[in-house]
Order: structure tokens, then C-alpha cells, then sequence
């Protein structure tokens, strides 16, 4: 194989490897774990303020100057592409209040994996309450997965945890996703105290609709700040709540979110909800540092090779430079800080200050 260039980065032994041949493109860590998945945050504004995510006042958002452009947003995804990242998720903030958003997915779908003839494969997480409008245009674009985040089904809780009254509203959006054809997953973070005596009803409420639902243990982002210790409920306490209502085993196939992702899935064995799936990320208490196969890109362009740390690559610097091989050069380096495992504490200490608006969740 002949190769154009190999950035060795260093004593950190990162890699990042830039062939002729970009079918064996490939971005490796130091600890040897390749990444295949990059999530996208398309800005840092939202119209909900869930409590875990966003302070309830004082939120200040970057100006737009600073934000990527969609043709940015492109630019960089299409780099990451040629380096063998194979799908690309967009978040945010809400990544339904960028404008032009069936204009980026069509770009982007039509990115190739290196030179592998695979398209990119192009998916979304949304607070669900602008689907009923674009889940058939964002389907039509090339956005072949969704991820609807859904803490609660009681109107009260719902407005309570995301300071706005919209449940119903959502529950259109995901109906019109599924209706879309989308492969669908539903999101709960998992709140001891708030809503844990729904999560078989959450099930029952994805699995009707063709989704998979996902339990996610509360994260302290921000300091600590939004953290409240007793509310983290750990995935051993969400598989004893699911067994009440359901027999299940460990999804025979492991980890679907091919080739590797954060959440255990686990497979219901009885009675209506028989071969039903569910899922649960377990950040906090069952550690998967080890299998990490991603990076994130905030909407100011900064790279997070670790959600839970601050520390991060200026991607759009290096775009706006104008100078060639920047990018890649950003690239690299915050590869080689990727760290062999998060920080968080389960008292709070340990995360980022930023808060998962900022970074993009
Ligand atoms: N606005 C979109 C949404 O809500 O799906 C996308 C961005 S949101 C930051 C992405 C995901 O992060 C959501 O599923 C949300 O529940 C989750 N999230 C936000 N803050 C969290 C925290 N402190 N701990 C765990 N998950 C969190
Ligand atoms: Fe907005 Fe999503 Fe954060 Fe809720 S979790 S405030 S919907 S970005």
C-alpha cells in the first residue's frame, strides 16, 4: 500500500493515517481504539431546558459568527468520512432549529466511507417536538435513524423535567417518525424518584410503535451543577425495575450499534413483549471507556475526544485558516488526548464544566 502521508503523533501514539488507498484510512488512538462514529452538535440553542441538561436561566449561547456553517458542517463530516468514520450523528442543542436541515442530510448521505462504496450513514437525536413536520423530508433527504429523547408520558412529569408543556407535541413526532419508516430509538434518562416507576410503560409505549427504548444513567455535565446524587439511578437498578414487569436476557447479539457502542442491550423472553429489545447506557456505573469508538464536535467546531472533559480541538480554527493539512493536524492531536477513560464520580465530581448543551450530547 502506498501511502501519501502518516502523521505519527508523537510519544501520545495516536494515529492518524492518510493513504491513497482510503479504503484503509483509518483514525486509531493511542489505546488502540479506532474511531468509526462522530456526533455532530449543530447549535447550542434548544427549545426545551430539560433540568438535567440546562440551567433554568442565564443559558448564554455562542454568537452565530461562531457557530459552523452547514457548509462547514460538511466540510468537516467529509474529512471524517475519507478517515473510515461510518456514521454520523447530529445533535445538538436542537439540531431540528438549524434551518436548511434536509439540505445538509442530503450532503452528507451522500459521503462514501473511505473509498469503500458505503455511503455514510447519516442519523439524528432530537427532542422529538418538530418531527411531525420534518420526519417525511428528513427521511426523503437520506436520515436513516432517529433517536427520540423521552423522559416521561405523564404530561405533568413531562413538563416538569423539561420545563416545557409539549408532550403531546412530541408524541405526534414520534408517531410521524415511525410512520416515516425510521429506525427508531426512544431515549429516557433514567431519574431515581422522578420516573422510575414508568420505565415498563416507556418500553411498552416504544415497542408499539416499532422503536427500541434506552435507558440512560444521569450524567453530572456542568460541574456537577445539575447533578443530584441521589436521583442517578444505576443500570442494575433499572434491570431490577424492568424485571417486574418482564423476563429478559442479555440481547444474544450483544451490542448492536455495530461496531461498537455504549449501550447493553437486553432481550424481553415472555409473553406479548416476547424478542422485544431494550437498551441501557451505563456511563456511570458499568464503565465502557474500553469499547469508546467516537468523537464529538460542538457546534463551535471544537473537538471532544471525551464527553466528560473540556478539553478540546479547534476544528473550525483550522478550517478558517485556509491552511492546508490544519484539519487534519487538529484532528490528530485531539486524537492523541483521548483519554483511556472518563472521569465522573457518582457524587458528581469529575465532569466537564461545560454542560451537555455545550458540548452536545
Ligand atoms: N435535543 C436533543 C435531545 O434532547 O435528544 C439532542 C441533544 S441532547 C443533549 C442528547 C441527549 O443527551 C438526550 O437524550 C438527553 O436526554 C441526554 N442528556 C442531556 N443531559 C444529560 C445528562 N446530564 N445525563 C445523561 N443524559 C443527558
Ligand atoms: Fe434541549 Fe435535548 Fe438538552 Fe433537553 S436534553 S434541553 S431537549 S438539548
Amino acid at each position: 500500500m502506498k501511502l501519501v502521508s502518516i502523521r505519527t503523533i508523537d510519544s501520545k501514539g495516536s494515529r492518524l493515517v492518510d493513504p491513497v488507498d482510503p479504503g484503509e484510512a483509518r483514525l486509531v488512538d493511542r489505546h488502540a481504539r479506532e474511531v468509526r462514529y462522530l456526533r455532530v452538535s449543530l447549535t447550542d440553542r434548544c427549545s426545551m431546558r430539560c433540568t438535567y441538561c440546562m440551567p433554568p436561566q442565564g443559558v448564554e449561547h455562542v454568537p452565530r459568527s461562531e457557530v459552523l456553517s452547514l457548509e462547514e458542517v460538511v466540510e468537516v463530516v467529509a474529512a471524517f468520512a475519507r478517515w473510515g468514520v461510518a456514521r454520523v450523528r447530529l445533535t445538538g442543542g436542537e439540531p431540528t432549529l438549524r434551518r436548511d436541515l434536509p439540505w445538509l442530510i442530503e450532503r452528507l448521505a451522500r459521503l462514501q466511507v473511505g473509498e469503500t462504496g458505503r455511503a455514510l450513514q447519516v442519523v439524528m437525536t432530537t427532542n422529538g417536538e418538530r418531527l411531525e413536520a420534518l420526519a417525511r423530508p428528513l427521511r426523503a433527504a437520506g436520515l436513516s435513524g432517529l433517536s427520540v429523547s423521552l423522559d416521561s408520558l405523564d404530561p405533568e412529569r413531562f413538563a416538569a423535567i423539561t420545563r416545557r408543556d409539549r408532550l403531546t407535541r412530541v408524541v405526534k413526532g414520534i408517531e410521524a417518525a415511525a410512520e416515516a419508516g425510521f429506525g427508531l430509538k426512544i431515549n429516557t434518562v433514567a431519574v431515581r424518584g422522578f420516573n422510575d416507576d414508568e420505565l415498563a410503560q416507556l418500553c411498552s409505549f416504544a415497542w408499539e410503535r416499532g422503536a427500541t427504548p434506552r435507558f440512560i444513567e444521569l450524567m453530572p455535565m456542568a460541574g456537577g451543577q445539575l447533578f443530584v446524587p441521589g436521583e442517578l439511578m444505576p443500570a442494575a437498578e433499572i434491570r431490577a425495575a424492568l424485571a417486574k414487569h418482564f423476563d429478559t436476557e442479555l440481547d444474544a447479539e450483544g451490542r448492536p450499534d455495530a461496531p461498537v457502542g455504549p449501550a447493553h442491550y437486553w432481550r424481553s423472553t415472555r409473553g406479548r413483549s416476547a424478542g422485544r429489545r431494550v437498551g441501557i447506557i451505563a456511563a456511570m456505573t458499568e464503565n465502557f471507556c474500553a469499547s469508546c469508538n467516537r468523537l464529538r464536535v460542538s457546534a463551535t467546531g471544537q473537538l471532544h475526544a471525551c464527553l466528560a472533559r473540556d478539553e478540546a480541538g479547534d476544528l473550525r480554527g483550522a478550517l478558517r485558516s485556509g491552511r492546508p493539512g490544519a484539519l487534519a493536524a487538529a484532528v490528530a492531536a485531539a486524537l492523541g488526548e483521548k483519554r483511556e477513560r472518563h472521569a465522573f464520580e457518582l457524587d458528581g465530581a469529575g465532569g466537564p464544566r461545560k454542560a451537555m448543551i455545550s458540548i452536545g450530547g
